[in-house]
């Protein structure tokens, strides 16, 4: 049975999916996933079909919460009140063995990171699909859904604090993360004027998480003004500028209750109770062995190393120099290597 159709503005890396009835996109996300095969755009036409918005989703294969949402809508068969259009990224990653386990294959770059030039490889090109299939659509705002690796409580990442994205994140969560930092991430298309957020909702194991995005895009795709306020509106929480506390690519690591000997960090494995408290200078992150603080490079904002500004060592333990407020704290060693172990905000005042 043929399901897909091409659209001229993609390429073949890219399906396009029209109006999919209820019935054919299986009884569970599994069987969903299954019919997508590869990365897929989803169209639905709106009530006003003279706008359009965008809810992207699994351009990580393990944070499969915004696919439950995506799922959930379809299976409604009700209409959005604008077109909508749903991407689905790294499908071929969430279809590898054990399904929903990578971030993305071993062998391939993060699709994440792939929204920049060079667009050379096959998530480059992926990627280049779908922002020159965004540059003819035009929407008036992207919705990129994402899981934590850690749980801990929903947020929002964007790199624009205008009236616009804080009425976007307002609609799915009370907390907006600020950032300056370019990685070539699909929400960097708020510098293209489409407003763009980044919903983190939780940890990707985390029933939780997925309700608040089966919820929040029922109610978000039913809405016909979304940069309005209303009286719901959370009050937001907004930290700015995290940086990204990282591991030398030499650095090992290893999660448990007590040092383990010959590794260069060890963290506890409850470590993720600290995500968005407020760690002070007296509460120890975990245990450095024999290279000290040398294990980490934090760079800040202006090219600096700043691991010596932001954590101190006693002995073996590890505490922050000032006090932070740390966030996306994983607890998964791969991806504490391959990305970072947490995000931090100095605290003022
Ligand atoms: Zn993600």
């Amino acid at each position: 049975m043929e399901y897909f159709t091409m659209n001229k503005s993609t390429s073949s890396l890219i399906n396009v999916w029209t109006q999919p009835d209820p019935e054919e996109i299986g009884h569970s996300i599994d069987e969903f996933l299954s019919r997508l095969k590869q990365p897929t755009i989803i169209q639905l036409s709106g009530l006003d079909d003279s706008r359009t918005r965008v809810i992207s989703t699994l351009l990580h294969g393990n944070e499969p919460s915004g696919l439950y949402a995506v799922f959930n809508w379809l299976k409604s068969g009700k209409q959005p009140a604008v077109n909508t259009v749903f991407f689905v990224g790294a499908v071929t990653a969430a279809l590898e063995h054990p399904r929903f386990f990578y971030r993305h294959l071993p062998d391939e770059r993060d699709l994440n990171r792939c929204f920049k030039e060079p667009f050379d490889d096959y998530p480059g090109h992926v990627a280049k699909s779908f922002l020159d299939f965004l540059k003819e659509e035009q929407p008036e705002c992207l919705i990129d859904i994402h899981n934590t690796s850690g749980s801990g409580p929903a947020f929002a990442v964007s790199i624009c604090n205008d009236l616009a994205h804080q009425t976007l994140v307002s609609h799915f969560v009370d907390r907006l993360i600020v950032t300056n930092l370019r990685l070539g991430s699909l929400m960097e298309l708020s510098e293209q004027d489409v407003p763009t957020i980044t919903v983190e909702c939780g940890g990707t194991q985390d029933e939780q998480a997925h309700l608040l995005a089966i919820e929040s895009v029922d109610r978000f795709l039913s809405l016909d003004d979304v940069f309005q306020y209303s009286a719901t509106d959370r009050e937001l929480e907004i930290l700015y500028n995290p940086v990204r506390i990282e591991l030398k690519p030499d650095a090992t690591i290893a999660y448990n209750m007590a040092p383990v000997d010959g590794v260069d960090i060890t963290l506890p494995l409850n470590i993720e109770h600290l995500n968005f408290g407020v760690v002070d200078t007296d509460i120890q992150l975990g245990w450095l062995g024999e290279r000290g603080i040398d294990c980490f490079q934090v760079v800040s904002h202006e090219g600096k190393d700043i691991s010596q500004e932001l954590l101190r060592v006693e002995g073996n333990q590890l505490f922050p120099k000032q006090p932070v407020k740390a966030f996306m704290i994983t607890t998964n060693p791969i991806i504490a290597k391959s990305d970072c172990l947490f995000y931090a905000v100095t605290c003022q005042g």
